[in-house]
């Protein structure tokens, strides 16, 4: 688990805020679940998943529940959904920490955040189309040119388990040529043995059953509408029929945001799908419902590669040096900012020279210079600190009217 810091901490609330301007462009409210819920939750999210068996941080509390710190965000949002009721649809947004107890390594942490949406209550292809394109749009408006999207069709429940069958028999047939993992993960789940990326499991997975065959005439023609629909928009897509994605509940429509910049097990950004039976699971009415989450850490890093959506410079616009002892530094400051100029200071009564190097520091435009004879003129000196233009003196009064074009002038 890490600290952000800043300017990085900077970034994530702007990664935040572009996020909530997408989203909420398109009628997505937020909602914030509890970091923490009854383990049952997560339970449902699968038994065979890696996610809920070895990495939930769940503990026995105080009053004798087994809770979970969330792993996700999905099964919490359909709890909520289950116990409150909101009106059909209900597009939700949400941002925030999630905990899995994974090894940690670049672009895989033990706390790490995602940002997503879920709809629940509208079985329409036309709303996975509108789903997968604002995490498309929102990865434009990052600047991520280097991005794939993937995607799938796992099929109704029925075509889902036929094809499980299937796939059960066609890895048992090859028995011990499949690695000692695989082998394991073939008891739990079939669908996962297709996620290896092992060399002996290479060629059998190239061999193993493509769910297409399995497809129901209703789950084909949902997939040839999403299809069309992403055409429309214009997203360029990849069909990638091996993509099964990480967790149990989901359901026809799964596709993966990938990036082009990491290495291949850390390039999935982020990634989502349809989940018909969550809710009911969760104890609600049967409900449709589709969404994603998105990686903040690892879309970040994949920004670093590409070279865009840097952080916003922190500077503020001032810094006020006061020679007389700190006092008119209280005031201009508080006036300043009370103006919408953001303003800083220095304390324990330094040096002007001591006051002129923090001022240099910090980064801001102008140095507000105030002294005894400043203080009895009713005046202050602006001078300017990233070029070298010549300092003015100016009425206390007219200090934050004169700053606010300064300042727009140099932002500009
Ligand atoms: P998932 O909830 O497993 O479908 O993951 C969705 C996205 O969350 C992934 O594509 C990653 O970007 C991100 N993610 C999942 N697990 C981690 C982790 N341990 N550390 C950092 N990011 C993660």
């Amino acid at each position: 688990m890490r600290d952000i810091m800043a300017p990085e901490s900077g970034r994530w609330r702007a990664f935040t805020q572009v996020f909530a301007e997408v989203v909420e462009a398109a009628g997505y409210q937020l909602v914030i679940p509890p970091m923490m819920e009854d383990l049952g939750v997560f339970s449902r999210i699968g038994d065979a998943t890696d996610v809920v068996t070895k990495e939930m941080y769940d503990f026995v509390d105080k009053g004798a529940r087994h809770v979970a710190l969330r792993p996700e965000q999905t099964a919490s949002v359909c709890r909520a959904f289950a116990q409150h009721r909101p009106l059909t649809p209900w597009k939700a947004w949400y941002s925030g920490p999630n905990f899995r107890y994974e090894k940690p390594q670049r672009g895989r942490y033990r706390q790490f955040d995602q940002v997503g949406i879920e709809v629940l209550g509208a079985d329409d292809p036309y709303l996975d189309v509108e789903v997968i394109a604002l995490g498309w749009e929102f990865y434009r408006r990052l600047g991520l040119e280097q991005l794939t999207l993937l995607l799938n069709s796992l099929g109704e429940p029925d075509d889902r388990a036929r094809y499980v069958d299937a796939l059960r028999t066609h890895f048992e047939a090859a028995g011990g040529d499949l690695s000692d993992q695989s082998r394991s993960t073939l008891d739990k789940n079939p669908l996962r043995v297709l996620d290896s990326k092992r060399r002996e499991d290479a060629e059998i997975i190239a061999a193993a059953p493509t769910i297409d065959q399995f497809w129901s005439d209703a789950a084909a023609e949902h997939f040839a509408t999403v299809q069309r629909g992403l055409t429309a928009l214009q997203i360029p897509f990849t069909i990638d029929m091996k993509l099964v994605r990480g967790l149990d509940y989901y359901r026809r429509t799964t596709f993966e945001y990938a990036g082009g910049t990491l290495d291949s097990a850390q390039n999935a950004l982020g990634g989502g799908g349809r989940y018909d039976g969550l809710v009911e699971d969760l104890g609600g009415p049967p409900t449709p419902g589709i969404g994603f989450a998105l990686g903040v850490d690892r879309t970040l890093l994949a920004c670093d590669d590409e070279g865009v959506f840097t952080a916003p410079d922190p500077a503020v616009d001032v810094f006020v040096v006061d020679t007389t002892g700190g006092g008119e530094a209280l005031l201009v400051t508080a006036q300043l900012r009370a103006g919408g100029i953001r303003a800083d200071r220095s304390y324990e009564n330094r040096s002007m020279k001591a006051q002129m190097k923090a001022a240099n520091r910090s980064g801001a435009a102008y140095a507000v210079i105030i002294g005894t004879d400043e203080v009895e003129a009713g005046t202050a000196v602006v001078r300017p600190l990233r070029d070298d233009g010549a300092q003015v003196t100016v009425e206390r009064d007219s200090l934050i009217t004169d700053l606010h074009s300064r300042v727009q002038g140099s932002n500009s």
